[in-house]
């Protein structure tokens, strides 16, 4: 499927995929996937250097000014080879659009115009350690003095925890259930300080840990105020990413399957000839093109204003499509036998890997509620959020 794309984006994506088989790309992933558990340096400067970071930016600060839309096909293209700073970017851009969508014009000016371009590095951290959307709950505080905020709490599990240069970390009014704040601080800001890395499942190159916040003096305009508006405009393009990260991986095990049963035979005729297999091999290449046309459906809504529609669409593609590429990949596991059950296959990996894609973000449970919301529905625990 074209995706309807222009010549100029048929164009950066040929040179996106040119960029990812280049020697000196191809030198940095190595490189990188061979340090499981540190921030993946060379292959983010590789991207940076590329003008890849920053795509849907304003140019005014520091982005390359395109739509969501060709930002896609590019995210599209490196989730497809694997890149290794895919998920770094992700984190990155979390806090990225608070800075853009809730920052006065000094914050974009100090904050953003460096991370848009990749020579600092970002991340948005909401999950508190009592839980990620368990806002009533979050230990996080802060307090007024003078000019300043001073903030106490932590916050784990977040993609660039340590390396970040501008941590963007998300508080609630006191009392209140829903995240309304964020605070921009500096790396090395005095009470700011870090855990070792948490462990994954599959480890990859990534940051991912805890952040301790005691007594960290901010000046008061680094707190952003947010709003239910507001929050929806930096979730939901996040989540329609996350949406399309969860893709690249059912659609890599459905071509590996699509391999696999072409060329392993039963009774002398290859294993898709079987109308079982073949109709297993259409249900996923059905999930896979309907899930593709929504996202990129929700990226094209948000690039013509149409947010209210955008962020509801963008909702429920990072619950379906995930929730459908799990499955995915699970069906493209067992359409490989025992072999699929090989930790050294690559259908295996991403069949672990492609639950991390449901639940990082937001679980589909959780969306489900912020759909139901946009219905005028609201979810209980919500109630007499401020
Ligand atoms: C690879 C990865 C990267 C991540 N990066 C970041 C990051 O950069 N920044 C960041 O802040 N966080 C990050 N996270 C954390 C992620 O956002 C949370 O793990 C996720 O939102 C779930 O929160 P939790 O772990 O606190 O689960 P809990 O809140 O404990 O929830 C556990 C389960 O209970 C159910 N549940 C909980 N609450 C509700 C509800 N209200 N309604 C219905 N069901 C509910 C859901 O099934 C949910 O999955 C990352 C996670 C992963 C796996």
């Amino acid at each position: 499927m074209s995706y309807f794309m222009t010549d100029e984006q048929a164009l950066l994506k040929e040179s996106v995929t040119q960029f990812c088989q280049a020697p000196d790309t191809l030198e940095a992933i190595a490189y990188d996937n061979a340090h499981p558990g540190e921030f993946p340096r060379k292959s983010w400067d590789a991207l940076a250097n590329a003008g890849l970071i920053g795509m849907s930016i304003p140019e005014e600060y520091g982005g390359q000014g395109q739509t969501v839309e060709t930002e896609l096909i590019v995210s599209e293209v490196l989730g497809t080879f694997g890149y290794p700073a895919l998920a770094n970017l992700a984190g990155h851009q979390l806090g990225c659009a608070v800075l853009y969508y809730w920052g006065s014009e000094d914050i974009k000016q100090k904050y953003l115009v460096p991370c848009a371009k990749g020579e600092k590095v970002c991340c948005g951290a909401a999950t508190d350690p009592s839980g990620s959307f368990n806002m009533t709950e979050w230990g996080i505080s802060y307090r007024e003095e003078g000019d300043e905020v001073v903030i106490n709490g932590q916050k784990v599990v977040v993609t660039n925890a340590d390396t970040a240069d501008v941590k963007v970390i998300f508080g609630k009014e006191e009392g209140g259930n829903t995240q309304s704040c964020a605070f921009v601080i500096e790396k090395g800001t005095p009470g700011v300080s870090n855990g070792g890395q948490e462990g994954m499942l599959i480890p990859g190159p990534t940051d991912w840990g805890t952040i301790f916040l005691e007594d960290v003096h901010i000046p008061k305009e680094n707190v952003l105020r947010g709003g239910p508006e507001k929050i929806n405009m930096w979730t939901a393009l996040g989540f329609n990413a996350g949406a399309l990260m969860s893709l690249t991986i059912g659609q890599t095990a459905f071509n590996l399957a699509m391999k696999y049963t072409s060329e392993r035979t039963n009774s002398g005729r290859p294993l898709n000839q079987l109308q079982k297999v073949a109709h297993r091999l259409v249900d996923m290449a059905t999930v896979i093109d309907i899930c593709k046309a929504s996202i990129y459906t929700a990226a094209r809504l948000w690039d013509e204003g149409r947010y209210d529609e955008s962020v509801r669409l963008s909702f429920m593609n990072k619950a379906f499509t995930t929730e459908q590429m799990s499955k995915v990949t699970h069906d493209a596991t067992v359409l490989h036998g025992a072999v699929g059950y090989n930790p050294q296959t690559m259908v295996s990996v991403l069949n672990a890997m492609v639950v991390s894609t449901e639940i990082a973000e937001c679980p589909p449970d959780i969306l489900r509620d912020m759909i139901a919301e946009t219905y005028g529905i609201d979810p209980v625990w919500k109630a007499g959020r401020p």
